[in-house]
């Protein structure tokens, strides 16, 4: 299985709004081939999240895992840690009045952080990888994963709801 190259916002890609999976994508072994390399490559990049356009796909599609590498990956995440999600047409149907803040990257800007206030709830629906029905109430750091995952499905990069300025991590070091 190919690793797929992770675009950068000088591709234009990255900023527009993506399309629908269409039904029809399901039983196409392209469409599960693409599930497939993009779980690689986020696994690959040890990314926790990772959107169809940001690999130059304009697909309503994400994959999503927390980490499970280490026991305080498995104490903070629970049962989540290591859960694979992956979600064609994701919308979110309802949100927590509450906003957190917390800090994030993104695989398209390596090297980079910024602090984003974003929900502290959200309900996701879309379809499995199947097709079938998808439903989940995510909550805390699964929350803001596939908050910034659903932004990129409409050219919405981390960025733009910066709290303060992006922080270059590598500089920091
Ligand atoms: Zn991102």
């Amino acid at each position: 299985m190919p690793i797929l190259e992770i675009i950068q916002p000088d591709n234009p890609l990255l900023r527009k709004k993506a399309f629908r999976v269409p039904d029809s994508s399901f039983n196409d072994a392209k469409f599960q081939q693409l599930v497939d390399d993009m779980i690689e490559t986020m696994d690959s990049a040890n990314g926790v999240g990772l959107a169809a356009p940001q690999i130059a796909q304009s697909l309503r599609l994400i994959v999503v895992r927390l980490p499970d590498t280490s026991e305080e990956d498995r104490e903070e995440y629970g049962e989540l840690a290591g859960q694979l999600f992956v979600v064609a047409n994701p919308k979110i149907i309802k949100q927590s009045r509450e906003m957190v803040e917390g800090v994030e990257g993104c695989l398209s800007m390596p090297g980079l952080l910024g602090e984003v206030d974003r929900y502290e709830m959200v309900v996701v629906t879309g379809q499995d990888r199947h097709g079938k029905d998808f439903r989940i109430k995510a909550k805390d750091w699964l929350a803001r994963v596939f908050q910034h995952e659903i932004d990129h499905l409409n050219g919405i990069l981390y960025i733009d709801h910066l709290q303060k300025e992006v922080i270059d991590a590598k500089k920091k070091k």
